[in-house]
């Protein structure tokens, strides 16, 4: 038996109790309130992080950040760089690339790329992981017939850079040439990030459809044996694939459209900055339906990535047509534009959307690139005000690595909506990224909240995040074990 005292929240509406949690085992089995603490911590639920991508975040600690770069001479020399300090990668990866931010304003060549090295694929991201610009090595990984997405010059001849399938298509076959151990070793970076930030439990998104069954077991390992609680979502069209692991989900970021960063968002009105262009439908109603169907009949909870209006239409459709099943908390990931249409049909059908509210403070409001693509319509994107007035549940995630795995940060943007019409509160944010949070993973009755028989995931604070302050995380605790220290309490 374990004792922890501090100011203790138990909930995400509860004041902080000066008390001593007792733990045995990975349980909690009692709270006792006390006068006094001599403690100054705060003791919070363990942070629940619904929608992250554990590979990809780990990859993008081992290859490079492209983030700080301002022009392409910096991005080539950090490509340059990274090439020579991974010699034996098969495949080379950077992360983070944001073309609006580089002086030229535009993405590396093809060329440029090769000019480094042609025989082995590199393979550039983009910030919001829905373009990127590839080499010719990796533009082979299209095969013969080249998928809708490539873009080209006035010759004819790919620029390097793609988009939509084509992006897709290249991005799952070079993420297929890595090796077992770099998956683990990314997953395990990837908890680590994790624990520094409080988080004790993530929906994992990964895999694609194109992997064999070997290939899920690899993930599927990493999954369960990292050392915090990784959550799996299986990101596959096949409804088989989820019920050979046995997994009561299925989905992540499957995707029913793009982003809005690279204009593939599908979305009704043309986009503001490209006339006569409202984005991408990546699939057909009939197969959504289709994969509904099956999903509802095995008792499976679905995630689908829908950011434009077009696209959350499309699967709320989808969904009433098939009479989806509402006791099996079907998600929707990001739900970023919505009218209030469209949020009261999520309220019908019991639909979680699951939302990333640093993407906001980032891209939202009447300035950024949100205003860029949308014009005036960046007043709904994430309205998660209303969302919560039609009393439907939200859960928060970070789509690490698209904005980092980082907790507090996602509380305070929701807090500080840059729409003022959107923000919600300090309890109300707590809640995405604790007991909403668990909801959405099925998870509450182990996680998000702290009493009895619950799993002993808890983390120490310096201060309430619910209070607009800045705030750190002093100590990580997953099943009443110590998985992170900071400096600071040592
Ligand atoms: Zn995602
Ligand atoms: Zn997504």
């Amino acid at each position: 038996m374990e004792t922890f005292s501090g100011l203790i929240v138990t909930e995400p509406n509860s004041n902080p109790i000066p008390g001593k949690l007792v733990v045995e085992g990975e349980k909690i089995v009692a709270l006792l309130p006390l006068n006094s603490v001599k403690e100054r911590h705060y003791i919070f639920p363990g942070f629940i992080d619904s929608h992250t991508h554990p590979l990809e975040n780990g990859l993008h600690l081992l290859y490079p950040d492209l983030s700080h770069a301002n022009s392409i001479a910096q991005v080539l020399e950090l490509v340059a760089t990274g090439l020579t300090q991974i010699p034996d990668t098969p495949v080379f990866f950077s992360f983070n690339l944001e073309p609006e931010r580089l002086k030229e304003h535009r993405y590396p060549y093809r060329r440029e790329l090769d000019r480094l090295t042609k025989e082995k694929p590199v393979f550039i991201y983009r910030v919001d992981g829905h373009s990127g610009v590839a080499n010719s090595k990796a533009i082979e990984y299209l095969g013969e017939n080249l998928p809708p997405g490539v873009e080209f010059d006035g010759a004819g001849n790919p620029t390097g850079v793609l988009r939509a399938e084509a992006y897709e298509t290249v991005s799952t076959r070079l993420k297929r040439l890595i090796s077992p151990d770099v998956i683990q070793e990314a997953i395990r970076l990837t908890a680590q990030e994790a624990l520094r930030n409080g988080i004790t439990t993530i929906g994992a998104m990964v895999g694609s459809d194109e992997l064999s069954e070997k290939e899920w077991a690899v993930l599927f390992d990493a999954l369960a044996t990292a050392p915090i609680r990784m959550v799996a979502y299986f990101q596959t069209w096949n409804v088989e694939t989820a019920r050979k692991f046995q997994l009561p989900r299925i989905g992540g970021c499957l995707l029913l459209d793009g982003s809005f960063g690279s204009h593939t968002a599908a979305i009704s009105k043309d986009y503001f900055d490209a006339p006569d262009y409202n984005g991408i439908l990546y699939h057909q109603d009939g197969k959504l339906v289709e994969f509904l169907k099956q999903a509802n009949e095995f008792g499976l909870q679905t995630a689908f990535h829908a950011i434009g209006d077009r696209a959350i239409e499309q699967l709320l459709r989808c969904h009433q047509q098939v009479k989806s099943d509402k006791n099996l908390r079907h998600r929707v990931e990001h739900a970023e534009l919505l009218s209030a249409e469209l949020i009261k049909k999520i309220a019908e059908l019991k639909l979680i959307p699951v939302v990333q509210p640093v993407f906001e403070q980032i891209w939202g409001g009447p300035e950024k690139m949100y205003a860029q693509r949308l014009g005036k319509r960046w007043m709904n994107t994430n309205p998660y005000r209303w969302l919560l007035d039609n009393g439907i549940i939200l859960a928060g995630g970070s789509d690490a690595p698209v904005t980092p795995l980082d907790t507090i940060s996602g509380i305070k943007a929701a807090m500080n909506h840059p729409n003022s019409q959107q923000r919600i509160s300090g309890p109300e944010a707590l809640a995405l990224f604790t007991v909403h949070a668990a909801y959405s993973l099925k998870l509450e009755d182990i996680a998000g909240t702290l009493a009895p028989k619950m799993q002993a995931d808890f983390v120490f604070l310096d201060a309430d995040p619910r209070e607009n302050c800045n705030c750190q995380v002093l100590a990580t605790y997953v099943k009443g074990k110590l998985m992170f220290k900071s400096q600071r309490l040592l």
